[in-house]
């Protein structure tokens, strides 16, 4: 047999962002061993991240397919759909299937995602209470909507606001019940939330927080819940949108896991032949420093990528990914990258707030770098603090301006002229060549 033509088994859990990355990296470099893609979701790959435009009608089912329905044919991939991995024995390389039917692997890539938590409190199983994560759920969402006069939202996090926005959009009226003192309290200070909170509300979304949910009301489906101050607020739709977690039940205790699957700079994890991506995963983050969990769709593609590649037996370095968000709730944008909100000692915090304005600018700084930032209703800068981030660029001598609300790329040239080797994309190249004639 040539050298070049590779006889692996090649076991890929999940059909999403990293799965497919994985498929098509390896099909790059491998041609000639197998590849098996085993999903419990029974359609073919969609997009999560349009979920919530769908449960909007902003977009058609149409949209959502990423992948063209003949895709495992030319990737030469067999395919199981509709088909839970329910255990798995690493030693033995083998994956039990649905409960019997065993697969054997050369190299596994685990990319199982994330589940939405769910909120266990009484009357949590009755007719009409969601989480919104797969398609199943938008189209449960969207089916019950005839009926739907109120809506509440458990949690005002990404998931939640974006859940609520949608049904706003339908025409139901939302509430949206907050545990913590303040929405989005993952990414933003109390100020910021304040300013988006008075948005989502002269817009129509009601929203109520320092409460929790304590029981769901009704026979077979909700009409009401009742809060933990006693008071109790109709409804006939709930979307529970307290997070999610990393699935990792079929490798537990045989891969080391902390909020994710540990995965090194290869994405491989502690056991030899064994990857991890996407979701699932807690890889390199180059701002936090450190593993983390950055779940997000161009982490989950980059990783699978990077995988894949690794498990066919290239020896590619994942360069880490960093935690970002952006949003557009009736025409107000956010958007924010790295460390948002930072615990420890050694960070500052460059605040510009013009409430008025709905303006908030938040740059976090570590040392002489920019490691995270906030913006509202000003995001265009969000590339020129991005690339200060990434690159590691030293901000002393602009830090006293970064937050100001002029600040703009030729506030930047200062550091071209110093740095020059750093800013190695397109846009800045010219510049770099016009400022620092050693460029
Ligand atoms: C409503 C919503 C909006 C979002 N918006 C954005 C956004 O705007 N921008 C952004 O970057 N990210 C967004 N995300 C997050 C993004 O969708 C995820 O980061 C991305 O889907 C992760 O891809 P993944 O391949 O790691 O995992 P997933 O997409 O979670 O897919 C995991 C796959 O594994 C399968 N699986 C799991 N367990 C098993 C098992 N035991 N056996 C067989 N198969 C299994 C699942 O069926 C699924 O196919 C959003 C997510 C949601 C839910």
């Amino acid at each position: 047999m040539p050298t070049h033509i590779k006889n692996n088994i090649y076991a890929i859990i999940g059909n999403s962002a990293a799965g497919l990355a994985a498929i098509e990296s390896i099909r790059r470099v491998d041609q000639s061993s197998r590849i098996v893609n085993i999903s419990n979701q029974p359609q073919r790959p969609y997009s999560r991240c349009l979920l919530s435009y769908y449960l909007a009608g902003q977009y058609d089912k149409d949209i959502l397919w990423i992948r063209p329905e003949d895709y495992y044919k030319k990737y030469d991939t067999e395919v199981l759909l509709n088909t839970a991995v329910t255990g798995a024995d690493i030693k033995n390389k083998t994956l039990e299937i649905s409960g019997k039917k065993k697969i054997s692997f050369d190299k596994l890539l685990i990319a199982t995602g994330a589940s939405a938590k769910f909120l266990n409190i009484k009357g949590a199983d009755k007719k009409g209470v969601f989480v919104l994560r797969t398609l199943e759920d938008a189209d449960g969402i969207l089916r019950m909507l005839p009926n739907v006069k109120n809506a509440c939202i458990l949690g005002g996090g990404l998931i939640g606001l974006r859940a609520a926005y949608a049904l706003k959009r339908r025409g139901v009226a939302v509430h949206v019940i907050v545990k913590s003192e303040h929405i989005f309290s993952q990414m933003l200070d109390a100020e910021a939330a304040d300013i988006m909170r008075q948005h989502l509300e002269v817009n129509g979304i009601e929203i109520s927080t320092g409460l929790e949910a304590a029981e769901i009301s009704g026979k077979d489906s909700v009409d009401g819940v009742i809060l933990d101050d006693g008071n109790r607020l109709d409804c006939q739709l709930i979307i529970i949108g307290k997070g999610v977690a990393a699935n990792l039940g079929i490798v537990k205790g045989q891969v080391k896991t902390d909020m994710g699957i540990l995965a090194d700079e290869r994405l491989e994890t502690d056991r030899k032949d064994i990857y991890a991506a996407g979701d699932a995963a807690q890889a390199y983050d180059v701002l936090e420093e450190k593993n983390n969990v950055n779940q997000i769709w161009p982490a989950a593609i980059r990783q699978g990528k990077i995988a894949g590649l690794n498990m066919a037996g290239e020896e590619i370095k994942y360069e880490g990914s960093y935690g970002t968000n952006s949003l557009d709730f009736f025409d107000l944008a956010v958007m924010s990258f790295g460390v948002v909100k930072p615990k420890g000692g050694g960070f500052e915090e460059l605040i510009a707030l013009d409430a008025k304005r709905r303006l908030y600018r938040k740059i976090v700084v570590k040392g002489e770098r920019i490691v995270g930032g906030v913006l509202i209703n000003d995001v265009e800068r969000h590339g020129i603090l991005l690339h200060l981030a990434l690159q590691k660029i030293d901000i002393s001598d602009i830090k006293d301006i970064l937050a100001d609300e002029y600040f703009d790329f030729g506030k930047v040239i200062p550091l071209i002229k110093r740095q020059a080797n750093l800013f190695i994309r397109p846009e800045y190249k010219d510049t770099c060549v016009t400022y620092s004639p050693l460029y």
